[in-house]
């Protein structure tokens, strides 16, 4: 049984030391490829419902690896949270969302009542620089803070309701807009979050998926109420049918993003599309 044990504690720390140096590589080849430019974004339209106009875009992060394709956020973010990448790794992606912003608003004139909205994630809204990280970047980039919305998951915020009500009134000062992403996720209540200077809520796709069945249907209606009762606005995530847009459409959900409307596309399809004047 002695040996057993030894055993076991062996394998255990040989399965350790793989996940440290696959981590550790995955580490590397993430800090190469931010100094070799390998990140760009892609941008999701999120529309008004009511009239299927553009109110907007979500700037969505992609790695373009080398003779590997593009990996997705969601294999990569992880990673760079992990190892603190995220940090000057989400700066490069505000920075990169806030220029193309102000290009697209000079070449298409649509786009200065449009929003760009940038998810920043749980290590960003700890760094002690955030504010002034966010406030160099529009002054570098010249954007109207007005026209930038930042994206912050609804459990982030309630990791740490006290630091975050703080360094997000200080966001706020900045005249930048805040979202609360994922919203339902977590288990805050609507009540809970108007101490916080929020001003959309994202209802996570998980609902509008099931939007069909009437439980969530009423859930999700109540949070719509609930939200405009706080001043706040709705966007919901992840709309894929026609029939969950009119559900949506019916509860006054002002805005939507999903496949139904547009993938996330690249910055010279979103140029093509303003071009043809949408
Ligand atoms: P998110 O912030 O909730 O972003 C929306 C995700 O939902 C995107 O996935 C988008 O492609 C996907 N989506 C949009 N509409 C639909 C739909 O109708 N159906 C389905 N099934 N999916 C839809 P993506 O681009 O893979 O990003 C995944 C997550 O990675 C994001 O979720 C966000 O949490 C994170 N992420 C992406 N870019 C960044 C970034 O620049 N910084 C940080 N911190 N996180 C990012
Ligand atoms: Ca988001
Ligand atoms: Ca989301
Ligand atoms: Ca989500």
């Amino acid at each position: 049984a002695k040996g057993e044990g030894r055993n076991r504690f062996k394998v255990f720390n040989t399965r350790m030391l793989e996940d440290a140096i696959r981590l550790m590589d995955l580490e590397s080849a993430l800090r190469l490829a931010l100094d070799r430019g390998e990140f760009f974004l892609d941008y999701q339209p999120i529309l008004s419902l009511s009239d299927r106009s553009l109110q907007g875009f979500e700037a969505l992060v992609r790695w373009r690896r080398p003779g590997k394709g593009v990996a997705s956020p969601k294999d990569f973010i992880p990673v760079a949270e992990d190892t603190g990448l995220i940090v000057p790794l989400g700066l490069w992606v505000l920075e990169e969302a806030c220029r193309t912003m102000v290009r697209w608003q000079t070449d298409f004139p649509q786009v200065l009542a449009m929003s760009m909205s940038v998810n920043l994630s749980a290590k960003q809204l700890t760094q002690p620089t955030l504010v002034e990280d966010v406030e160099r970047i529009l002054r570098a980039t010249g954007l109207d803070p007005h026209a930038l919305k930042l994206e912050i998951t609804e459990t982030v915020i309630m990791d740490n309701p006290e630091v975050s009500i703080l360094r997000l009134k200080r966001l706020k000062a900045l005249g930048v807009r805040l979202s609360v992403d994922d919203f339902g996720t977590g288990y805050s209540s609507l009540s809970y979050l108007q101490r916080f200077p929020i001003d959309t809520l994202k209802v996570d796709r998980t609902f509008v998926s099931e939007i069909e069945a009437n439980e969530n249907r009423k859930i999700v209606g109540a949070v719509v109420a609930l939200a405009h009762s706080l001043g706040l606005d709705v966007v919901a995530e992840g709309v894929e049918l026609e029939a969950q847009s009119a559900v949506l459409t019916d509860f006054a959900c002002e805005a939507g993003q999903g496949f139904l409307f547009s993938r996330p596309i690249a910055r010279e399809d979103v140029e093509r599309m303003l071009d043809s004047g949408g």
